[in-house]
């Protein structure tokens, strides 16, 4: 069997562990990074867009708050290029408690929340769409990061500095020595090898899973709590600032514009599978029906997909019960040393997107206390690679370039604007043969048409790289329209499901995929 031996293991590629390799290596640490799939196809590639300004949890929980609002700033600056700053708005709808909007103000003001109260009128000339019954607004830097630019940002900043990345490597065993933990062995679910990784420390980043890796290791009472939520893509930017309710943070109270679309989102429920990503109709439903107190009309826009993400929250002390949006959204690091008698050990878990770089700092500090080496954190100051110039991303770039290569340029993706050499490009950098990674680096098909139109022309393409045989190449487009599918159901009326029409027309009438050679 073949052994790596590297300083540190990171296990899970969400944008918690991408964040402790970025940082890891950034503090000139040798690292590996393991992932069962794909980076970011946990919760961080299925969440909801939002970089948190910290307002909605100035009332509830400060903790959190104030963690936000300080990220916010930092990742503004050193993840530039993956934020766009949409800002936000808190209203008072019709529906919301008057009296909160004064205690939000506070809130914002104890908690460093940037916040200014504007009046109605230019709320609603800054968004249009809104309700025109609301009562209060407030402004906050909101604004919306692209996870999945992140994370491989910071991946590649990892590899450029030597590091190991390692998706769809799954943790089978986690090994003991005595009273320390001293690597893991992985194995590659596309060939089924088994390699051992030894390190001088290895970090559990596996977000709601962190329970299942920590008991590999022989620990008990991990205990994530699993909050699952959903989201609906509308296939409009509805509005163009991140829109929250001025009330208590329950369901369907945010609308983010995230690139060409806006979400809402979300719902909260207990689960006790991480892997749960049941949609059931009645929280779409309500979901929709959420979405016309802030933007009348909502309904009748078209919803594109629903998909689900389950929120780490790691269980206090305090926490008795299963209501998980009672548990606190700051984040726990467990020095398994100090906790359970096992050394070279942490787990660092919950915590939400937008907190992701001070949990890897703090997890990087306890690693160095625990080697006795001093080497500082980096992290706040030094830009993702794509970040360098400072410059936010602004929308309308991708159409921009295109504007500026008209003739010369096949387009793949209308809806996302994928040209065929970025495609190209995609399918060379990564070595993948699986569209639907591609999809989560280049957006190819997460428009309207929901691949409609590019995933066809996008198979061609893969299958000609790389002598791919053509039952990988059709293997490849079913997996990708199954997943599609899985999102689109739940949202079948309207245009949308005129579409969904015509794409099946496409792909079964036409191409008769169901009966390709795969
Ligand atoms: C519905 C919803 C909406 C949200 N919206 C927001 C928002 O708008 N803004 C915000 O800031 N936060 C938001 N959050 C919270 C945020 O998404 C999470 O806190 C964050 O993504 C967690 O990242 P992570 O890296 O810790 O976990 P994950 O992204 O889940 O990463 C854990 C990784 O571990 C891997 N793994 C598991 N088991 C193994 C194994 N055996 N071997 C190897 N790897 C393994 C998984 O594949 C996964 O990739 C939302 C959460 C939910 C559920």
């Amino acid at each position: 069997m073949v052994t790596l031996s590297t300083e540190i293991l990171v296990i899970g590629g969400g944008a918690t562990g991408a964040g402790v390799a970025w940082d890891a290596a950034l503090r000139g640490f040798d690292v590996v990074l393991v992932d069962r799939r794909d980076l970011a196809e946990g919760t961080s590639g299925r969440f909801h867009g939002l970089l948190h300004s910290g307002g909605r949890y100035a009332v509830k929980d400060p903790r959190a708050a104030v963690e936000c609002i300080g990220e916010n700033r930092i990742l503004r600056r050193v993840a530039a290029d993956c934020i766009e700053d949409t800002g936000g708005l808190f209203v008072t709808t019709p529906f919301d408690d008057p009296a909160y909007a004064d205690r939000f103000a506070k809130g914002c003001a104890d908690t460093d929340v940037d916040c200014e109260e504007i009046s109605v009128a230019e709320a609603l000339a800054s968004e249009p769409r809104l309700n025109p019954e609301i009562s209060r607004a407030f402004r906050v830097p909101d604004g919306n990061i692209d996870v999945w630019k992140t994370v491989w940002a910071m991946a590649h900043g990892t590899q450029q500095r030597g590091g190991r990345i390692l998706p769809y490597h799954a943790v089978v065993a986690v090994h003991r020595e005595g009273d320390e933990v001293s690597g893991a062995r992985v194995r590659d679910a596309r060939t089924g090898e088994e390699l051992d990784v030894r390190a001088r420390v290895t970090v559990n980043a596996t977000g709601a899973w962190a329970g299942q890796i920590a008991e590999q290791a022989g620990i008990e009472g991990v205990r994530v709590l699993p909050g699952r939520g959903i989201m609906i893509a509308m296939n409009h930017r509805l509005v163009n600032t991140c829109v929250n309710r001025c009330q208590m943070p329950t369901d369907g109270d945010i609308i983010v514009p995230i690139r060409t679309v806006s979400v809402i989102g979300t719902t909260d429920q207990h689960t006790d599978d991480p892997d749960d990503h049941t949609v059931n109709q009645a929280e779409v439903d309500a979901m929709l029906d959420d979405g016309e107190k802030l933007v009348p009309g909502f309904r009748k826009a078209r919803a594109l997909r629903v998909w689900t993400g389950v929120r780490p929250l790691f269980e206090d002390a305090k926490a008795g019960d299963t209501d998980t949006r009672d548990v606190t959204r700051a984040h726990a690091l467990l020095d398994h040393a100090e906790r359970d008698g096992v050394g070279r050990f942490f787990t660092i878990t919950g915590g939400k997107l937008t907190t992701f770089r001070l949990m890897a700092e703090e997890t990087m500090d306890a690693v160095c206390q625990q080697l006795g080496e001093t080497r500082p954190c980096r992290t706040a100051t030094e830009p993702l690679p794509g970040s360098e110039s400072g410059e936010n991303y602004v929308l309308g770039e991708r159409l921009a370039r295109k504007e500026a290569s008209l003739i010369d340029e096949q387009m793949i993706c209308e809806c996302e604007l994928v040209p065929r050499s970025r495609l190209e490009e995609a399918i060379t950098r990564t070595s993948s043969t699986n569209l639907d990674d591609i999809r989560r680096q280049l957006r190819l098909g997460m428009g309207p048409c929901q691949g409609g139109f590019c995933i066809y022309r996008a198979t061609g393409i893969l299958h000609g790289h790389d002598g791919m045989s053509a039952e990988q190449a059709d293997r490849s487009l079913t997996e990708f329209l199954q997943e599609r599918w899985k999102g689109v159901w739940p949202v079948l009326y309207g245009d949308q499901l005129r579409q969904v029409r015509l794409d099946d027309w496409i792909f079964q009438g036409v191409l008769d995929v169901e009966h390709l050679p795969t």
